[in-house]
């Protein structure tokens, strides 16, 4: 599998320097505009766009490391949830074609309403229980 880094591409820019946390086929870091404060990225070493696209030991390393993020998160931010998301594809509000699972924290009373949580991406249809 290459792991050729892609030119332009932000998350390939990344040195390893700056990444929190690692394994053999992912790593992850802090978003650098967190939607909430501990926003994780956890990011495929391999340059592909979309998730569909790794393979299965891609997945589980990306899985090992939202755990440890989330263990990070936990002990540093102490929240009360969390969001886990993954954008795949332009339509569906991926802006970085390199495929990255966020984890974000949240905490009691950081929106008025959570319910629904990631249905919101489709505001119409996501209070299903006024249907
Ligand atoms: P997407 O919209 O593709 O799901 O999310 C892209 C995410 O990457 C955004 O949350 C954005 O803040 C984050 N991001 C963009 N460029 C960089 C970067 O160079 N470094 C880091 N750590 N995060 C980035
Ligand atoms: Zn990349």
């Amino acid at each position: 599998m290459s792991t050729t880094p892609a030119p332009s591409c932000p998350f390939c820019a990344i040195p390893e320097s700056a990444w929190l946390g690692q394994n053999e086929l992912a790593f992850w870091v802090h978003d650098i505009a967190p939607s909430a404060p501990g926003h994780a990225l956890v990011i495929p070493r391999r340059h592909v766009a979309s998730f569909f696209e790794l393979v299965p030991e891609e997945r589980s390393g990306m899985l090992a490391l939202l755990n440890e993020a989330k263990i990070v998160a936990d002990e540093r931010y102490r929240p009360d949830g969390y969001n886990i998301g993954l954008n795949d594809g332009e339509v569906a509000g991926q802006t970085v074609p390199h495929v990255h699972l966020h984890l974000i924290p949240r905490r009691a009373g950081d929106v008025p309403d959570p319910r629904g949580g990631v249905r919101w991406v489709l505001p119409e249809t996501a209070p299903y229980w006024n249907r």
